[in-house]
């Protein structure tokens, strides 16, 4: 009779764990039942919107889970959510290392909390080096790896602090040469990365464990939500040590939500966002006599200056927080890349003057009907993403902005099976408040617009940006719809428009056709909006006698 191999949790884990019965807590709650069974408050918590608080959280909320294994390509049972990848690094030393007797192996310069979670454990940290230039030398780490013989081994790629890049191939190698091992790689900047994740690689090699975070690219630090993905023996062990509830419930709601399919253009847009901006602050800190080298990586840049202390005083009294990373290197600096008029604070410490004038802004609008994201950039004719659910209005809204001469990132998740009025009046109003956000305090811009184009219609849209609501439109259609849009939101649209934007908007439309009448709308209102939108001349003058607008 063969025996089944024995699975890496049961080879790798320890005993005691491997022989603890589950804990025992009361069960999810199922719609019907009377739950006297957890201790909990039965009045609802004090706290509006959150009046659910009373009750204690799913363990592991199953539509979070998926949503999570959906993001990363893998099995739900392969992925354990925590709170923050801390929590999977606590997690792995818990169930993986017994006190005084095993190792936990890193690579410095890495994250603090791989050696600080060991060494909470009781296990003993050996600590090998990237190399002098902050390379990964795969062939020393598995000398490294034989001679300490680590249960678990941290790896970090992109790597905090040195923002260097571990090639999914070495880590496959170190994992097969290292069978008695978990190979831990924490991906916890992999979206600010064109390398692909080794997330569904879990699958194939045992001994391999993957973190991910929603603390980065998501923004969601503050609501501690990460996850271990790996095979399911592993998984299930980390399960063991796991708190019986460890997630709040806000948190797997905000998880949910901010993972929501319409807020995903915008995720990708702010990634490019912080890309674009840790490329144009590297340049233009590149001639900066006293930083001797800069790196790049996730979403920070790495810099090594010649006078660490001298640059703190300075970034002390321009109120500036950075990392000094002395053990790193000795003038080791990380910088977090911020909002651009922030990064502008860290350049104009180094001397360098700012070239920015970021006219960008972002809604996120959710109801019971609706939830949008809009992103709207003036100064960018790009990205134009739209998703409103309505093709025809997709359509619309990006002759807007391509007309409009502006980038627009817009998703919206609406209750379209019930009407797409919702979607298409909710839009327009996110879309207006986007605009009114970017403008600022519209100085330097055009102010008014107008513009008379196409075929057999005739199109006049003017506008004046002048902070006073107001909506005129002089056109009928004989359809009731265009391309699935009403053609009776079209008077509506510009309305909601005007009035969350604060413009004076005037349409006046005539022709035969009315797929023509409609488009030629759109567009108009775009070009209006160009004009209007524009930086003439001095960017420093406002267009109003007034002085305000
Ligand atoms: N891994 C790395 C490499 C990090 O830099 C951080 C946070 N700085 C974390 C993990 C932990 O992140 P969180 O607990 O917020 O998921």
């Amino acid at each position: 009779m063969s025996v089944a191999p024995k699975s890496v949790a049961d080879r790798l884990g320890r005993p005691e764990i491997l022989a603890l019965p589950p804990v025992d807590i009361a069960g999810a709650p199922v719609a019907g039942t009377i739950r006297l069974d957890a201790n909990e408050n039965p009045y609802a918590a004090l706290v509006q919107g959150q009046s659910a608080l009373n009750r204690y959280p799913e363990p592991q909320p199953p539509d979070l889970t998926r949503r999570m294994a959906d993001l990363y390509g893998v099995n739900p049972a392969s992925l354990w959510v925590t709170r923050g990848s801390d929590d999977a690094i606590d997690l792995l030393n818990r169930a993986f290392c017994t006190a005084g007797r095993d190792t936990v192996a890193i690579v410095e310069p890495c994250f603090a909390a791989y050696a600080q979670f060991a060494r909470i454990q009781g296990a003993r940290v050996a600590a090998t080096r990237l190399t002098d230039d902050f390379a990964f030398d795969a062939d020393a780490i598995r000398r490294f790896a034989d001679a300490e013989r680590p249960k678990l081994l941290f790896l970090c790629t992109p790597n905090n602090p040195t923002g260097t890049r571990i090639a999914g191939d070495a880590i496959e190698g170190l994992a097969n040469a290292l069978p008695d091992t978990l190979v831990v790689v924490d991906e916890a900047y992999g979206e600010f990365d064109e390398a692909p994740s080794l997330a569904a690689r879990t699958g194939a090699i045992p001994n391999l464990v993957v973190l991910r975070t929603l603390s980065k690219a998501y923004g969601l630090a503050g609501a501690r939500i990460g996850c271990a993905i790996g095979a399911p023996d592993v998984i299930a062990l980390l399960a063991k040590v796991s708190p019986p509830y460890p997630l709040p419930q806000p948190s797997i709601e905000a998880a949910l939500t901010a993972l929501g399919p319409e807020r995903m253009p915008a995720h990708a847009e702010r990634i490019r966002l912080i890309l674009a901006e840790r490329t144009r602050i590297a340049a233009a800190l590149a001639d900066v006599a006293e930083i001797r080298s800069i790196r790049e990586g996730g979403n920070f840049l790495f810099l090594e200056v010649d006078a660490p202390e001298a640059l703190a005083k300075r970034l002390a009294t321009a109120a500036v927080r950075v990392r000094f990373r002395p053990n790193a290197a000795p003038g080791g600096v990380r910088v977090t890349i911020g909002l651009p008029t922030e990064n502008d604070a860290l350049l104009a410490v180094f001397g360098v003057p700012s070239a920015l004038a970021s006219r960008r802004a972002e809604i996120v609008r959710d109801t019971k009907e609706t939830r949008i994201v809009v992103a709207v950039d003036l100064d960018r004719a790009e990205p134009r993403k739209i998703d409103s659910g309505i093709p025809f209005y997709d359509h619309m809204l990006d002759q807007v902005a391509s007309h409009g001469g502006f980038g627009l990132t817009l998703a919206c998740a609406g209750d379209l099976g019930i009407d797409a009025h919702h979607s298409i009046e909710d839009i327009a109003i996110a879309l207006g408040q986007a605009l009114k956000q970017a403008l600022g305090d519209k100085r330097g811009i055009g102010r008014f617009g107008f513009a008379l184009p196409m075929d057999e219609t005739s199109a006049e849209v003017l506008i004046d940006l002048s902070g006073r609501p107001f909506a005129k439109f002089d056109g009928t259609f004989d359809s009731e719809n265009v391309g699935g849009l009403p053609t009776q939101m079209v008077p509506h649209i510009f309305r909601s428009i005007a009035d969350s934007l604060g413009a004076a908007i005037h349409v006046r439309v005539s022709g035969d056709n009315d797929h023509h009448k409609v488009e030629a709308c759109f567009k108009a209102f775009g070009r209006a909006l160009r004009q209007g939108l524009a930086i003439e001349g001095r960017g420093d003058i406002l267009p109003s006698t007034k002085g305000m607008l």
